[in-house]
C-alpha cells in the first residue's frame, strides 16, 4: 500500500473527523505512513467555509499521535496552502511559521471566487472558466516557489457545469504545458489527486494524459493523495491508480520528511 499524502481531519474547516479517528483507519488500511495537509487558506471569500487553521493546535496533537502510534504508522505534518497571486507576503510567511514536513500549493480561488460555489461559471463559458483557472494557477506557480508539490491542477474540472464530459488535455495543451514546464523548471512536485475518482470524474485530479505528458517533458516529483477529508476516503482507488501511474510511464512516487523527497517505488 501507498503513502497518502493529502489527508484532512477536524482541523481543516470542511472536515468533522478528528486526527485520530483517520489515524486508525490508516492502519487498519495498512498505510505505511500518512501526512496530514490542514487547510490554510488566507483571504478566502466569505462563504459556507472558513480555511483558517489553529497551527498550533494542529502541530500539538499531531506530534502527540505521532508519538503514540509511531510503531504502527507514520504520521507526517503538512499543509495544503491556498494560493492568490495577491498574497505575496503572507503565503511565505505561512510556509516558514512551523517545521513542517511538506507542504502542498493549492489554487482553490481565482477572481476571489471558489469554483466549488457556482458562480465561478455564471456568465462565462465553461472553456473560459476554465481557462480562466489554468491562469491564476500559473500566475500562482509563478509568484510562489515556498512549497513542495502542485495541489490538484484540475480541480476546477469538478465543479464545472459539465464536470469533465468536455475537457480534455488537448482543449487546453498551451496553458497545461505551461503550468507542467514551470513546476519542471522550479522543481515543484505535480500532485496526483485521486479524489477526481470521488468526485465521479473517473479519473484522477489531473487526467492520466497530464500525468503523462509530465513525464514526457522530464517531471520526475510525483505526489499521491487521496485528499480524504473522511476516514472511507483514506488511500481511495490507490491500488488502480498505482496502476495508472504506471502506464502514464513513472516508476517511483514521491513523498517528503522535512521538506525534503524521497521517491518510492510504485
Ligand atoms: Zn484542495
Ligand atoms: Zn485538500
Amino acid at each position: 500500500m501507498y503513502c497518502d499524502y493529502h489527508l484532512h481531519s477536524s482541523f481543516s474547516g470542511d472536515s468533522e473527523v478528528p486526527m485520530e479517528e483517520m489515524i486508525q483507519k490508516g492502519i487498519q488500511l495498512g498505510l505505511p505512513a500518512m501526512c496530514f495537509t490542514e487547510h490554510l487558506d488566507p483571504d478566502f471569500p466569505e462563504g459556507d467555509y472558513s480555511f483558517d487553521l489553529d497551527l498550533p493546535a494542529y502541530e500539538k496533537k499531531l506530534r502527540e499521535l505521532k508519538e503514540k502510534y509511531r510503531d504502527r504508522i507514520q504520521i507526517y505534518f503538512g499543509m495544503e496552502m491556498g494560493l492568490q497571486p495577491h498574497l505575496t507576503k503572507v503565503i511565505p510567511e505561512i510556509a516558514s511559521s512551523a517545521s513542517f514536513d511538506f507542504l502542498i500549493g493549492s489554487t482553490h480561488v481565482a477572481d476571489h471566487m471558489d469554483p466549488y460555489d457556482r458562480t465561478f461559471f455564471e456568465e462565462r463559458s465553461e472553456y473560459q472558466a476554465y481557462h480562466r483557472y489554468f491562469e491564476v494557477l500559473l500566475e500562482n506557480l509563478k509568484t510562489f516557489s515556498c512549497f513542495d508539490t502542485c495541489g490538484h491542477i484540475d480541480y476546477v474540472v469538478r465543479y464545472g457545469p459539465n464536470q469533465n464530459q468536455d475537457y480534455t488535455y488537448e482543449k487546453y495543451q498551451d496553458i497545461l504545458d505551461a503550468i507542467l514546464k514551470t513546476l519542471i523548471e522550479k522543481q515543484i512536485g505535480l500532485e496526483c489527486n485521486t479524489a477526481g475518482f470521488k468526485y465521479g470524474l473517473g479519473h484522477p485530479n489531473p487526467t492520466e494524459k497530464v500525468l503523462a505528458r509530465y513525464r514526457e517533458l522530464g517531471g520526475e516529483i510525483l505526489t499521491l493523495g487521496s485528499d480524504a477529508h473522511a476516514p472511507e476516503h483514506i488511500a481511495y482507488n490507490f491500488k488502480e491508480t498505482g496502476e495508472l501511474l504506471k502506464a502514464c510511464g513513472f516508476r517511483y512516487y514521491t513523498i517528503f520528511k522535512e521538506r525534503k523527497p524521497e521517491f518510492l517505488k510504485l
